[in-house]
């Protein structure tokens, strides 16, 4: 048989060195089934031969090369988008030619005659050849149509597939690198479909640290799409490669998964409750999948991503994808190379305490125990600071910690919010897991925090800390970030950060808090040093640190969020006692908007109103724009601007005033808010605890607080529709996308206009947002559309 003219082949018939010929998927499935001894469901490729022909008999070629003549500029996302949608569609138009569909037709019948089946169902998949796409496995996930059946639809699909050559993603990535359009192939991988009761991936290294010790495996409920793209939290396991045993699990509730629908397709649906919180597949079976992970790795000699899939109709296990992880293999092959080997960052040492894993890392040093706010200034450079809490005059001793525990906090607290933004490791709440960290640990006393895991042991384990740190993985080289439609924002206050952080490929800052630079710069109350004749401190030190922002990240737009302090934190800026209240429940007392309005306050918001004037007007940077935070009525919202504008800073186009919406009465008469903003930030850290009644800074009550609760989710849905339709925008900057990527799926579907995340989380953000949006483009192009769950959100 002459490979290089067929149309199709069958997996027993490829070997990973078949890429040019059919990809790398199809090529890595035909070496896993032709070589290997692990499950594969058994299929063919059409391959790259096959789709030139399509692309040139067709005369597909001849109307992409016109249509991309109108793609001036890849950078102008409109275009980039209007184009591409149009030679999907053009694609989509032409008709396949005859001997091609046959070749698909003829090699369907002789799978269904091998399998057994009159007419099998299949998973069409894209498998894109070499000179495409290097990072294939991001790739693919666009273009993957499960439970096909039949001739005709298999054929349609594989047309589907062809088009995908066009995304927006691979066509930007193609004329960065120089590529011709026209010279990339793609190959359709036509595969028997396993019926997953539940799925996901596995991986034989970890991938945020390097350690090759343990696979890793996560699974949920359903088809692997929802794993693949975050859509849900999976169950995840590690299993240790020497014994095979596992050495942690972490069972998640799993409430939606995708599923086979009876006839063809696929379909979202809720899982039983009960069933939600079980774990996805037995001990054995995550066993199981470990050994065919080894012999994977094995068999490749490097370190392995593997998809897999557990049948319903007989409870066996298939590999469905693996492919070579790249990054890992080739940094820990040059360390391999200049270092003796490294060490199992499993201890055995006994933990001294747990808490939240709030800020991942793991660094080893003395202990620092601060109970009385008033000696914050007796902390030194590269300790570990322990308290019960942290607030925001402590920044200053956070910025000079190498870790922070502290004995209360969830993950919306001021330790983990500004631990993350600093990047540094920190452990909250302790104290609801067992010990309180401060009468726990000893002042002085040498102790390793590893916060990726949420312990704290006593003593310095060199080993542990040795361990490459998460952060490292940030520092991957040359990676590629699409343009996204929906923009992905940073939240970041702190001025000192802004030019390292500002090289992060995020659309703006989406939320700076400017308590930042209070605590930072200033460190004094506004109305004493009005009181005192230096109301310029304010203006200058306020207007230093926006500049310093907006510098870093021009042309790109920074938001700034007018003060919030609690009553509590301003009390503890210098001069802060006499004019602050002492309130019984400062969260819900004298913060935001009432402020600024107040007799009392009024001066000093006026201040504030100065610096940002200062920065756009003297300074030029007209990249600012504001954010009202803690908002309650609609006339405080016309106050404030009204406010505003006889302080010479009113809405127009090149100034945007936001609101932040994190009361349910901004969400509940968003239609007239509506009036006085040009769009909202969700604050889901000040909205779920409005919402549920959980106090967010209170652990007690942690296991009620979750911003995925459905009353939430209503709650955003109903922003987000009363919002657009007078045209205003939204976005969200709490915490949530930040820590659950499946909250960011469920932002897109509801079409948010923007998610602004921690910088540690702006580079997953931003592949993630990119994938999402073009699955429901290509939904839309090929009129499938996302069978969303929307009638669970409607109220
Ligand atoms: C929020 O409430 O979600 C928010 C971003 O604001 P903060 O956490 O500063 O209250
Ligand atoms: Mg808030």
């Amino acid at each position: 048989m002459d490979k290089e003219k067929a149309y199709v082949l069958w997996f027993d018939d490829l070997r990973r060195s078949d890429v040019d010929l059919v990809g790398g998927k199809s090529s890595s499935l035909g070496e896993l089934t032709s070589q290997t001894k692990v499950p594969v469901p058994y299929g063919f490729a059409t391959t790259a031969h096959g789709y030139r022909y399509f692309m040139e008999k067709s005369g597909a070629d001849a109307k992409v090369k016109e249509l991309l003549e109108n793609l001036t500029d890849v950078e102008d996302s409109m275009q980039l988008r209007d184009v591409c949608a149009q030679i999907r569609e053009a694609i989509m138009a032409v008709k396949m030619p005859q001997e091609l569909q046959d070749a698909i037709g003829n090699a369907y019948d002789e799978l269904a005659k091998k399998v057994g089946e009159k007419t099998p169902f299949v998973a069409v998949r894209s498998s894109a050849t070499a000179e495409d796409l290097p990072d294939a496995s991001f790739a693919g996930q666009q273009d993957t149509y499960l439970n096909v059946k039949g001739k005709k639809e298999v054929i349609a699909r594989v047309k589907e597939c062809y088009a995908s050559t066009f995304t927006d993603r691979a066509v930007y990535y193609r004329v960065k690198q120089g590529f011709d359009h026209l010279e990339v192939a793609l190959s359709a991988v036509v595969q028997m479909m396993v019926f997953s009761e539940a799925s996901g991936v596995m991986f034989t290294v970890d991938l945020a640290t390097g350690n090759d010790q343990n696979i890793m495996i996560e699974g949920a409920w359903g088809l692997g799409e929802y794993v693949v793209q975050g859509t849900v939290t999976p169950d995840s396991f590690l299993v240790n490669k020497q014994d095979l045993t596992i050495t942690e699990k972490h069972i998640n509730e799993k409430p939606i998964m995708l599923t086979r629908k009876p006839g063809s397709g696929v379909i979202e649906q809720n899982v039983d409750p009960e069933k939600a919180k079980q774990q996805v597949i037995s001990d054995e079976q995550v066993v199981e999948l470990a050994r065919y992970a080894l012999a994977i790795e094995k068999h490749y000699g490097c370190y392995m991503d593997i998809e897999w899939g557990v049948d319903e109709r007989d409870g066996s296990i298939k590999i469905l994808q693996a492919r070579p992880e790249t990054v890992w293999s080739k940094k820990n092959k040059e360390k391999k190379q200049n270092e003796p080997a490294e060490t199992n960052y499993a201890t055995d040492r006994k933990p001294l305490l747990k808490g939240l894993p709030a800020s991942p890392g793991r660094v080893g040093g003395k202990a620092h125990v601060i109970l009385d706010p008033a000696l914050i200034d007796t902390f030194n450079e590269g300790e570990i600071l322990i308290t019960k809490m942290t607030a925001p005059d402590w920044v200053p001793a956070m910025k000079k910690a190498k870790a922070i525990v502290t004995d209360a906090g969830g993950m919306t607290c001021h330790a983990s919010i500004v631990s993350r933004e600093l990047g540094i490791p920190c452990i909250v709440g302790t104290q609801s897991r067992g010990d309180a960290a401060t009468e726990t640990i000893q002042d002085g006393a040498m102790i390793t925090v590893d916060a990726t895991n949420g312990i704290v042991y006593d003593g310095l384990i060199e080993d542990l800390v040795k361990q490459p740190q998460a952060t490292e993985q940030t520092a991957v080289a040359a990676e590629y970030f699409p343009p996204t439609g929906t923009k992905v924002y940073m939240n970041l206050g702190d001025p000192d950060l802004a030019e390292k952080h500002g090289q992060l490929p995020c659309d703006g800052i989406g939320l700076m808090r400017e308590e930042f630079i209070w605590t930072t710069f200033i460190h004094e109350h506004p109305l004493y040093l009005i009181e005192i004749g230096h109301p310029e401190r304010v203006v200058d030190g306020l207007a230093d640190g926006i500049r310093k922002v907006c510098q870093a990240m021009a042309p790109r737009p920074v938001t700034l969020r007018f003060s919030d302090f609690k009553s509590s934190e301003y009390r503890d800026l210098k001069g802060g006692d006499k004019y602050e209240p002492h309130e019984p429940s400062a969260l819900l007392g004298w913060r935001g908007a009432s402020r600024y309005y107040d007799p009392t306050y009024i001066e000093a918001f006026k201040l504030e109103l100065a610096a940002v004037r200062k920065v756009r007007e003297e300074y030029g940077f007209k990249n600012l724009n504001v954010m009202i935070p803690f908002c309650r009525t609609v006339e405080e919202a016309r106050i404030i601007t009204d406010l505003m504008a006889a302080e010479g800073l009113r809405r127009g186009p090149d100034f945007k005033v936001w609101l932040m919406a994190e009361i349910p009465s901004n969400i509940i008469l968003a239609d007239q808010f509506n009036e006085f903003v040009d769009g909202y930030s969700i604050g889901s850290n000040d909205l779920t605890m409005l919402i549920l009644g959980c106090d967010r800074d209170n652990d007690t009550v942690s296991h009620i607080y979750d911003e995925r609760n459905l009353a939430v989710r209503r709650a955003i849905r109903h922003l987000i529709e009363a919002a657009h339709r007078d045209g205003k925008t939204v976005s969200i900057c709490g915490q949530a996308p930040s820590v659950y990527p499946d909250f960011t799926a469920f932002l897109i579907s509801q079409g948010i206009d923007s998610v602004s995340v921690n910088p540690d989380m702006v580079k997953a953000t931003k592949k993630m947002v990119a994938q999402l949006e073009q699955r429901i483009l290509l939904d839309a192009v090929t009129g499938k559309g996302r069978q969303a769950n929307q009638e669970e959100l409607k109220w």
